[in-house]
């Protein structure tokens, strides 16, 4: 995984330093997109503006990409090819994402099903992402 980054940022002329190592843990860790503001609370001794600064190198060479949620809060997380294909939960009240797998035959299923309905447009579908609004169990329960 490290070994992936470390490849991904030599190929952008880039060294994995001490902060951008920190912010692969911390999204590693957090195992869910998450913002700015959420990761600076749990690392409070990195600085914004080189969170900011490191997130945008991680995003141009594909180690991290936005996600974007139910509103225009920006959410990041390591990408597909580090942490496997997986797919979204948004909760539409309070802007919560969560990741979730579905068994690999509902995956073709899919895949099955969009392909056929992109054929129609003479579109040739190399892959999906898929995300499912609703209400999380917080919202679900409060009143
Ligand atoms: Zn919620
Ligand atoms: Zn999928």
């Amino acid at each position: 995984m490290h070994a992936l980054v470390t490849e991904r940022l030599r190929r952008g002329k880039l060294v994995y330093t001490q902060g951008r190592r920190q912010l692969v843990e911390l999204l590693l860790d957090f195992a869910r997109p998450v913002g700015v503001a959420e990761m600076l609370k749990k690392k409070s001794r990195l600085t914004q503006s080189s969170m900011y600064r490191n997130l945008a190198d991680l995003e141009n060479e594909g180690i991290v990409r936005k996600v974007s949620g139910s509103d225009s809060v920006l959410l990041y997380e390591l990408d597909e090819e580090l942490i496997g294909h997986h797919h979204h939960l948004v909760c539409m009240k309070c802007g919560h994402v969560d990741d979730f797998v579905v068994p690999d035959s509902t995956e073709s299923a899919i895949d099955t099903a969009l392909a056929r309905a992109a054929k129609k447009s003479r579109f040739t579908p190399k892959g999906h992402r898929l995300d499912v609004l609703g209400l999380c169990v917080k919202c679900t329960t409060a009143d």
